[in-house]
């Protein structure tokens, strides 16, 4: 235990902690902290670190402690081994039992019990962390946790200390204040203003408690706004549903947006991909010059019947021309069938072509020797050409293939991966 200081209040009128006398020390509260209990709260006030559940109206356990007319309130004030510098012995204590009472005392007038008989309403306090006001600082906690349950009350109930320090009265007493101090007067309040809890130890004087009263309804005003503030807060947060519906439809169409660029982004292979495709089979589909002709003609009927008067006046032609005949009757039956075509009729018009036309025997059987080599083709003359030329001919062909395969070659290959 700290030894006592000179002084609790300075000659500035500042107490230790820099508070002046008629303020409290910072609260934060955290409403909803439990998740298995039907209210819930955890408060911190200076050094005071408090947890707070709530349970019921459910039914009353043993039957024989049920009322008839109205709800049974059951307030249980349990101080942590470790909330104190000493270690504090588990399990209640007097002092435990005490505020337990006086505390289930101060909500029962604002607590509606009797909407709910044969039940039980359990308000369950755990000191976390003590620094003095813990039983103050419970009562603000635990009505803010029945409020967070859904337990209808008339009001809620704030709750402070004044004390004497010093030979002064001060708010809400913290550790050294509380131990070293004259006085130390709890009280709670409802919001009327009625008095639930009122304790005193030490010695006061009339004046001093009502100057003390003073103080604490200054407090517990204080403190109404900070619990209203936290509950206003969870329960009467605005539902903004028309603004949530089109960030909704925004997220969508995000979410559809992402979805949809991968493939956006894969798009252009794919394209790509697409255009070889075609293209390949374009090539493989590709006609011949004649089914090109072909399907202009089909495509253009104008020039499709240019095209086939073209013809009929060949035909004409090739039926009324004399050389034609001529050289049709000249030609053997293999060569007039080879000579079917148009285009092979329009080569054969003039006896030149005819006889460029006709076949290696005939053309050996007609034509002498020389005449007969002058009218092979490039081909027979590399068929006739000696084995020197044609061998010849094999090395320039087969020369570039051979350095191609020239081993030196793959040697250097290996020296380059070395
Ligand atoms: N205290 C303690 N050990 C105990 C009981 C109390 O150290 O067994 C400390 C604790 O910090 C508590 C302070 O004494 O807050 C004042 O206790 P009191 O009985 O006056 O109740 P409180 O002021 O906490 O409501």
């Amino acid at each position: 235990m700290s030894d006592k200081p000179n002084k609790l209040i300075t000659d500035d009128g500042l107490r230790l902690d820099g508070r002046r006398a008629d303020e409290i020390r910072p609260m934060k509260i955290e409403i909803g902290v439990l998740s298995r209990a039907d209210g819930s709260c955890y408060l911190e006030w200076g050094r005071n670190k408090i947890l707070v559940g709530v349970f019921g109206p459910r039914e009353a356990h043993p039957r024989r402690l049920q009322r008839a007319d109205a709800a049974v309130i059951r307030y249980r004030y349990n101080m942590a081994s470790f909330s104190v510098e000493d270690r504090a012995r588990p399990g209640p204590s007097r002092r435990s039992i005490e505020i337990s009472k006086v505390s289930r005392e101060a909500f029962e007038p604002v607590i509606m019990a009797e909407l709910y008989p044969k039940t039980a309403i359990d308000i369950f306090v755990e000191i976390l962390q003590a620094d003095a006001g813990t039983r103050t600082a419970a009562i603000n906690a635990s009505s803010i946790a029945l409020a967070d349950a859904g337990i209808p009350m008339k009001g809620l109930v704030t709750s402070c200390a004044f004390g004497k320090v010093d030979g002064q009265i001060v708010l809400d007493l913290n550790k050294e204040e509380d131990n070293y101090g004259e006085a130390d007067f709890p009280v709670a309040l409802t919001q009327d203003g009625e008095i639930t809890l009122l304790q005193m130890d030490g010695h006061l004087t009339p004046e001093e408690i009502k100057k003390g009263f003073e103080l604490v309804k200054k407090g517990c005003k204080e403190i109404l706004e900070i619990q209203q503030t936290v509950l206003r807060k969870k329960f009467e947060t605005p539902v903004e549903e028309p603004e949530a519906e089109p960030e909704a439809k925004t997220v969508d169409t995000e979410s559809e947006a992402a979805e949809t660029e991968p493939s956006l982004e894969y798009a252009p292979e794919a394209a790509a991909v697409e255009e070889t495709i075609e293209e390949a089979e374009e090539l493989e589909e590709e006609p011949s010059e004649e089914t090109t002709k072909a399907g202009a003609v089909t495509e253009t009927v104008p020039e499709a019947e240019e095209l086939e008067e073209i013809v009929k006046e060949a035909e004409v032609e090739v039926v009324d021309g004399e050389a034609i005949e001529e050289a049709i009757e000249a030609e053997s039956e293999e060569e007039a069938i080879e000579a079917e075509t148009e285009e092979e009729a329009i080569e054969a018009e003039t006896e030149e072509e005819a006889i460029e036309a006709e076949t290696e025997e005939e053309a050996e059987e007609a034509e002498t020797e020389e005449e007969a080599e002058e009218a092979e083709t490039e081909e027979e003359a590399i068929e006739a050409e000696t084995e020197e030329e044609a061998i010849e001919a094999e090395d320039e062909s087969k020369g570039p293939w051979k350095v191609v395969k020239d081993p030196s070659e793959s040697g250097s290959r290996g020296e380059n991966d070395e």
